[in-house]
């Protein structure tokens, strides 16, 4: 049963196999038997879920279900959902609690998806192996003493752990991707402004984008057609007609030009994880696909440029939590200045303080021109070199992350190796484009551990239908997405 796709598990509620109720029931005691040491998620509330997967099975009863009535999804602990405690991965949000849902809580509502629990991750979304988090470090399912990447670790743990059937995250710089790509499963950030950041608690605004984590890239569409449409909530939310994401999930690649930039493939790539990528490269060529040499030349820009945006927008956004209408307020204080300065202090982790001083440093009187608006100018170079890529090619691929999964602690004093996590994910925010990540096989660890690969494809803006079909084409040929890690059963 943890092993069936959200489709499968679909049908087996529609033909009543099984109820709404049991199948949460399962993950519910899979989760309290796995999570006390995976920590894959933060909150869990086992008496809302079962009253949503009630509600579901009415549903079902009442023939008015749909896709993903039924079934349990977690939901990064960075969406705001009514009643459920909402903590972003911060001491600042612990006891907070959400007043009101997200649009895409509301989305999954909607549609009758049992809500299973909020899912760990770095506190404010602000890193990429999990370790920010106030509420502890989150084991990778594939090797217990490495991390499962981030700040989507925990629903990528939680997926691979069969903890959930499928899960939500958010990618400002690759989020969704280097998770997914860390814990063999498949993971998607859509254009930018096609998921709602209503309710979203915002780390970066002009990149933060919501998308979904799965086994399959079949199961993302179907989320993708519960998570996207026009919200008026969100200024940045775009008016399209609504889609159906399953719809060219079976064409043939047939034709298919594929561009390997040469800046992927470059010095800082571990050469297991290239071998593993070259081998996909050469399974898609027997599907039809052509590939094309291609460069996009600014890509060693992007992590310095967002390194210079991401924190100029997160010390603006994150200007809200001062202690008085919301989140920790230091216990003693002398005056109001005072109280602010304690209660940021005492609410806010490491990394978060240190984005939040460069951010205040580069927007900053007589730093802005230097930094901040260079780095918008090289952003917009940044995009270009997309567009002009995407006149030779229908989609690009390339590694996701430079290496497989790293120990905890490897590179926790050391964020600019972290940072470089990112290398190959961060320019497609910048451009605003989709991009997506595949399980593509295994490397073997030192300890003989099998270390999943993520394969990234990079589509043009709103050519999201086309990347699925891209996926799941080479999961019809391949087994990567079904495999399981050890220890888990
Ligand atoms: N790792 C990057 C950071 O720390 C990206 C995080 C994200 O996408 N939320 O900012």
């Amino acid at each position: 049963m943890i092993n069936k796709s959200l489709k499968e598990l679909g049908a087996m509620l529609q033909g009543k196999e099984i109820s709404s109720v049991e199948l949460t029931q399962e993950y519910l005691n899979r989760i309290n038997r796995l999570n006390p040491e995976i920590n894959a998620y933060i909150t869990i509330d086992a008496e809302k879920s079962l009253a949503q997967a009630k509600h579901a099975d009415a549903l079902l009863a009442d023939g008015k279900s749909t896709a993903l009535t039924g079934l349990p999804i977690a939901q990064k602990d960075i969406f705001v959902a009514k009643g459920w405690r909402t903590t972003c991965g911060s001491k600042m949000l612990e006891k907070f609690i959400g007043p009101y849902d997200a649009d895409v809580i509301e989305r999954f509502d909607g549609v009758g998806a049992v809500n299973l629990g909020k899912t760990n991750m770095d506190e404010f979304a602000m890193g990429s192996s999990n370790e920010t988090s106030y509420f502890g470090k989150v084991q990778n399912p594939w090797d217990r003493t490495r991390v499962p990447g981030g700040s989507s670790g925990g629903s990528a743990a939680a997926v691979a752990a069969r903890l959930c059937a499928a899960a939500t995250g958010t990618d400002t710089g690759g989020s969704i991707r280097q998770p997914a790509s860390l814990c063999g499963l498949s993971g998607l950030k859509p254009t930018y402004g096609l998921t709602s950041r209503f309710g979203m608690i915002a780390f970066a605004s002009s990149l933060d984008q919501s998308g979904p984590m799965a086994r399959s890239c079949e199961d993302m569409a179907l989320m993708m057609n519960v998570m996207t449409g026009f919200d008026e909530r969100d200024s940045t939310s775009l008016n399209r007609p609504k889609e159906d994401y399953t719809r060219d999930l079976n064409k043939p690649l047939a034709g298919l030009k594929v561009g390997l930039p040469k800046e992927f493939f470059a010095e800082g790539l571990s050469a297991d994880v290239a071998k593993v990528v070259q081998d996909a490269i050469a399974e898609y060529k027997k599907l039809g696909a052509e590939i094309v040499d291609i460069s996009l030349p600014n890509t060693k820009l992007s992590i310095p440029v967002y390194y210079v945006l991401a924190p100029a927008e997160a010390s603006s956004n994150l200007s809200r939590y001062d202690g008085v209408r919301y989140g920790h307020r230091a216990k003693e204080y002398t005056d109001l200045m005072d109280m602010y300065c304690k209660s940021r202090a005492e609410g806010f982790g490491a990394e978060v303080k240190r984005r939040i001083l460069i951010g205040t440093y580069v927007l900053s009187a007589g730093y802005y021109d230097a930094y901040y608006l260079k780095a918008q100018q090289i952003r917009r170079l940044i995009a270009q070199d997309f567009e002009n890529a995407f006149k030779q090619c229908d989609i690009i691929m390339g590694p996701t992350a430079p290496s497989t999964a790293f120990k905890a602690g490897e590179k926790a004093d050391d964020p600019v190796a972290m940072y470089l996590q990112d290398i190959y994910t961060i320019a497609v925010n910048l451009a605003g484009l989709p991009g997506m990540s595949i399980p593509a096989g295994f490397t073997q660890s030192t300890d003989g551990k099998r270390l999943p690969v993520g394969l990234q494809v990079i589509g043009n803006y709103f050519d999201e239908a086309r990347m699925l079909n891209v996926g799941h084409a080479y999961q019809q040929a391949t087994d990567w997405h079904t495999q399981m890690p050890e220890g888990i059963e």
